[in-house]
This record gives C-alpha cells, structure tokens and sequence, in this order.
C-alpha cells in the first residue's frame, strides 16, 4: 500500500475526522483512496494484518468507530458519469448527493437525492434513500442497478441483480422471508465498495 496514515502522520486527525464528530475513529491506518486500486490495497492489507476495515465517505451517518481498524476515506473519488440516453448515473464512492444533482440536472435529469446536498450519494442510496422525490418515486435503493464492489478477499466485483445475485440483494436489500419483498429497512452495506450505478429520473412537473 503506497498511501496511507498512522496515528503519529500529519494529516491523521484531519482525515479521519468526518462531520458528524459524535463518532471519534482512531483507526489503525487511514486510506484516503483516489483509486480502486487503493480500496484493494487497503483491503489486502487488513487481511494481511488481521483488521477489520471502516469506510468514511463524508462522515455524515458514522453508526460505529473504526477504532483500531483500517479506515477507507472516498471522499476524493468524485466521479459522476451521466448516460442521458439511459437516463443513468455512475457515481464513485464519495460522490455527494448535491454533486450528483448538479450532473444530472446538465442533462434535465434528476437524481433520487435526499435533503442535503452533502451527504454522501452511495451510502443514502444503499442505506434506502428517502427523498423529495419519494412519494413518487420510491425508495432511491430500488433503482440501483449495478454495484462495484471490492470484497473482503480484495476482489474486484461488478454486483448486479443476474451477475451475483446473493451479493446484490445482500447489498441493496436483505430479506428474511424468501417470499416477501425485500426489507428495505434492513439492507447491508459491503465494505469497501467503491461505486454505484443508479438511475435517474426526470424531475416530475409538480416536484418541489
Ligand atoms: C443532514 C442530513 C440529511 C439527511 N437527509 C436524508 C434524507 O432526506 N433521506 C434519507 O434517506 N437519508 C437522509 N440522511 C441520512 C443519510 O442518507 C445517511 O446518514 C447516510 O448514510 C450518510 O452517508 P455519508 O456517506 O454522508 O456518511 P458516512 O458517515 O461517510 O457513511 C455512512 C455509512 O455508510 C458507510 N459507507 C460509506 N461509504 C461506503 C462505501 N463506499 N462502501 C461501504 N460502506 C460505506 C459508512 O461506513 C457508514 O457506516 C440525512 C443525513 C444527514 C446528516
């Protein structure tokens, strides 16, 4: 792994210190990741070291420390791709929600967003993502089509509902009843996973 800080590093503090300060990380080791391959190297060396791995997008919605653990920041992958054809989004991991609107909106799109510009896009949409546009609309994880993951073993995944089945609705969804709809409320997020492809649709005539 070329990149990364300890707790004794100028810039530690800073880059393990996201918004919400409730949650105080002191992770072992701090990845601020530009690349996927800087996700897969985080991850080989948390098994290598026997860690366990954190990611910090923007540090909006932390539910737990990383204390101890490898801390993964995405907040420098900020890539969005519209398909305006497709009326998709490909967003990397640390793409904020205000960013994916501002890109979509170039093309008289809009995407799910929820109520800040500044929480990160990927874990709203994987954590269910109830938006402006919601009533209409739906959930904004129902619309997630594919997810490239980097798995516990370091590998790199392109999770989709045919690909990996299990994978993608252990990510987007998690149902305890294989005969009912999937639990929103309840979905995983996979650590490490470095972008998410969703749709986005036209801004209906009476949304706010
Ligand atoms: C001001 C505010 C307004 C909000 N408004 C809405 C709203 O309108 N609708 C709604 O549904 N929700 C809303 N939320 C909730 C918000 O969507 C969640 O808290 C979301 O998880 C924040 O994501 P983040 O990336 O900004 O935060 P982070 O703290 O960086 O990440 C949140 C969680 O996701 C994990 N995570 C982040 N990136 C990845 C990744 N690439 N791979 C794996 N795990 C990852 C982190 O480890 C953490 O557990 C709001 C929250 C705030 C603070």
């Amino acid at each position: 792994m070329t990149d990364y800080l300890t707790k004794t590093d100028a810039g530690y503090d800073t880059e393990r210190s996201g918004y919400n300060l409730s949650v105080e990380h002191r992770p072992e080791v701090v990845v601020p990741a530009a690349s996927v391959d800087d996700v897969i190297a985080a991850v080989r060396y948390a098994g290598e070291h026997g860690l366990g791995v954190a990611v910090q997008a923007t540090g909006h919605g932390p539910s737990r420390s990383a204390d101890g653990q490898v801390l993964i920041t995405t907040s420098r992958l900020d890539g969005i791709t519209i398909d305006p054809a497709a009326r998709t989004a490909r967003i990397e991991a640390g793409v904020r929600g205000g960013a994916l609107v501002r890109a979509a909106a170039e093309h008289g799109l809009a995407p799910l967003n929820g109520s800040s510009p500044e929480v990160g896009a990927v874990s709203y949409h994987l954590g269910g993502g109830l938006g402006i546009l919601g009533r209409g609309l739906g959930w904004a994880v129902d619309h997630v089509r594919a997810i490239e993951i980097v798995t516990a073993d370091a590998s790199l995944l392109w999770v989709t509902a045919t690909s990996h089945p299990d994978l993608f609705w252990a990510v987007v969804a998690k149902d305890s009843s294989a005969s009912s709809p999937p639990s929103r409320s309840t979905c995983t997020r996979s650590p490490g996973s470095t972008a998410a492809a969703c749709t986005s649709r036209p801004t209906p005539p009476n949304a706010p």
